[in-house]
């Protein structure tokens, strides 16, 4: 299978409101393969969100052209869209958007639940307890999203999206809501999952921990100032 999951070329997007138009990314061009860890950088404003919103297929894109694993996704009606991203796209957001009256098992089960075709009920079961041993949360199973710090509950958000079995985590701003010992934890968990062999976007504007991606590139007012890649290899903090 070719290696190359997503590819944006040339990608802009517009704002139009009622008399400005945000050009909130112009221009961008980004591949990503199997196995790569991707960092996007760059300060508040500057496109990280909308980027990420367009790669897990959240955005429409004004100009340009988007595939995921060569299906050109722009002409795609927003059914066909939505099969493509339940099939590749792990989405975690940075407010978690976890459901307080479900317990974790159920939140990581519930996207499960709704697939076309249906999973069977020992099949969910599977999945849901594989990414909670992944995130190291087995033993939470049955608390609510309120019984957990904000990191075990990042975790639980990185585990709804693992069990989806996607070919892309992409991750938004993973450290926004934790302090840094939490952030710390997370982060050594995302670099856990890319050796592992996840594939990983994520945005952060925190310079320090865009440093454990395999490579980095950086937004400044919508448009690729810079790119590069990582001198050492990503993260091998312990996950705690
Ligand atoms: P970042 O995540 O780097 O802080 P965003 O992608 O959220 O940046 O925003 C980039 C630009 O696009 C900003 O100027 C922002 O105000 C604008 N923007 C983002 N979302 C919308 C929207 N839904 N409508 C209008 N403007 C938007
Ligand atoms: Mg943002």
């Amino acid at each position: 299978m070719d290696k190359t999951i997503l590819a944006l070329h040339q990608v802009s997007k517009v704002f139009f409101g009622e008399d400005v138009e945000t050009h909130a990314i112009s221009n961008i061009n980004l591949e990503i393969e199997r196995g790569d860890y991707v960092a996007i950088t760059g300060p508040s404003g500057s496109g990280k969100s909308t980027l990420l919103s367009i790669l897990g297929l959240l955005d429409d894109i004004t100009s340009g052209s988007y595939r995921i694993q060569d299906i050109e996704t722009s002409t795609l009606d927003a059914d066909t869209q939505a099969e493509l991203r339940n099939l590749h796209i792990g989405f975690v957001f940075q407010s978690f958007n976890l459901l307080d009256g479900l317990t974790v098992f159920d939140n990581v089960a519930l996207p499960l639940q709704y697939r076309e075709p249906a999973l069977a009920t020992d099949e969910i079961e599977r999945r849901v307890m594989g990414a909670l041993k992944q995130v190291e949360m087995s033993h939470r199973a049955k608390h609510k999203p309120n019984q957990l710090s904000g990191g075990q509950q990042q975790r639980v958000a990185i585990a709804r999206a693992l069990a989806g079995e996607p070919s892309i985590l992409l991750v938004d701003e993973p450290t926004g809501n934790l302090d840094s010992k939490n952030g710390d934890a997370v982060m050594a968990l995302l670099g856990e999952l890319n050796r592992q062999g996840t594939t990983i976007c994520m945005v952060t504007h925190d310079i320090r921990y865009a440093g454990y991606a395999k490579r980095q590139i950086q937004l400044l007012d919508g448009v690729q100032v810079s790119s590069s890649v990582a001198k050492r290899d990503s993260c091998t903090a312990e996950v705690v």
